[in-house]
């Protein structure tokens, strides 16, 4: 168990605010309920009155026994008047007690010294949301994606449009997002700069993420600047919680722009071993990238190509430099989809 202190802090924080969250909440239902009901604010106020006496009648003389029973019999009755009150306004049985996010650990984080697992995915949800915080997942949708700046005219030597392809393209990264599961195929987008690489891979994350999947986003440099730092941290650089592991264990990982990182053996072989760490797990991986085919096997090595081409289903992405369009005024027709700035 290794992740860092700063985490483990996030994660207490975040327990601590669940915690006073159900509090209020609680708070909030007694209100609801002694405004509707003035007599259940009175009973709960005898209760607590009972709870005095009885804990003041241990101390008392010969007729303790009698009296304890007489008391534990009136709290009895006033809880039963109180839960047949609570019953009445359709509220549930535990209406007036703590609602705790996770039941097992109140919200602790530990049951009996041991950590709960909603600490653990806690601790991996905040490893997921610093690794992705360096891009604004949320800005590229799906519904902001827009089609009409893909030509529709069929391409050279083709019979189809960027328009027909790239709706095609939209299709298929909708589809695999619905679809998605931990046996998904792996996917390569191919194509020059500008054309929605990054928009489609990022609208597949977002999507994922709101339906609960771990999903690490990266671009390539980001990725293998923050690998290359915590090589250096050899107690820390293959436990959970460091970025290997969470990129090895996240459901789909998305290395975004390869090729536009710094090339250097560390750079090459951490790669590689990424793509084949999942690959020998089965766990799909997106990879976009602007370089062809030829261009990657002049900057990789024959492994990574290998793995690449044989791993992934290519996705080819065609057009025109859609923020070269939009630098020279060109707004799509549809109102209200023209959100493509992270294109
Ligand atoms: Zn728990």
């Amino acid at each position: 168990m290794s992740y860092s202190p700063e985490i483990f802090e996030a994660a207490e924080k975040e327990l601590e605010k669940r915690r006073l969250h159900s509090e209020m909440d609680l708070e909030k239902r007694r209100s609801i309920l002694f405004a509707r009901s003035p007599r259940a604010e009175e009973i709960e106020r005898m209760i607590a009155r009972t709870s005095v006496a009885a804990a003041k009648a241990i101390f008392s003389g010969a007729d303790r026994r009698e009296k304890l029973e007489a008391l534990r019999d009136q709290n009895l009755a006033l809880q039963n008047e109180l839960n047949g009150i609570i019953k009445s306004f359709d509220f549930p049985e535990n209406y007036l007690e703590l609602w705790h996010k996770c039941s097992k650990c109140r919200d602790y984080g530990n049951i009996d010294g041991k950590m709960c697992s909603c600490m653990k995915s806690l601790l991996r949800q905040i490893s997921y949301d610093r690794l992705n915080s360096i891009s604004p997942l949320s800005l590229s949708t799906f519904d902001s994606f827009s089609l009409d700046y893909y030509e529709k005219t069929p391409m050279k030597d083709s019979k189809y449009s960027p328009n027909e392809i790239m709706s095609r393209v939209f299709t298929f990264c909708r589809r695999y997002t619905r679809t998605f599961s931990q046996s998904s195929r792996s996917l390569l987008f191919q194509g020059a700069p500008g054309l929605g690489k990054t928009h489609l891979s990022l609208a597949i994350a977002s999507e994922l993420i709101e339906s609960g999947f771990g999903v690490i986003y990266a671009s390539a440099p980001a990725l293998l600047t923050k690998l290359n730092k915590e090589s250096f941290d050899y107690e820390r650089s293959s436990d959970e919680g460091s970025t290997e592991q969470l990129i090895a264990d996240c459901d789909l990982l998305i290395i975004d722009d390869l090729g536009t990182e710094f090339s250097t053996r560390f750079s090459v072989s951490t790669l590689y071993n990424i793509i084949n760490t999942r690959m020998i797990a089965s766990k799909p991986i997106i990879i976009s990238t602007n370089l062809n085919i030829a261009e990657l096997q002049e900057k990789y090595n024959a492994r990574i190509i290998s793995r690449i081409i044989g791993s992934l289903d290519r996705v080819e992405f065609v057009g025109t430099d859609i923020r070269q369009q939009k630098r020279r005024g060109k707004k799509p027709k549809a109102a209200g989809t023209a959100s493509t700035e992270m294109l």
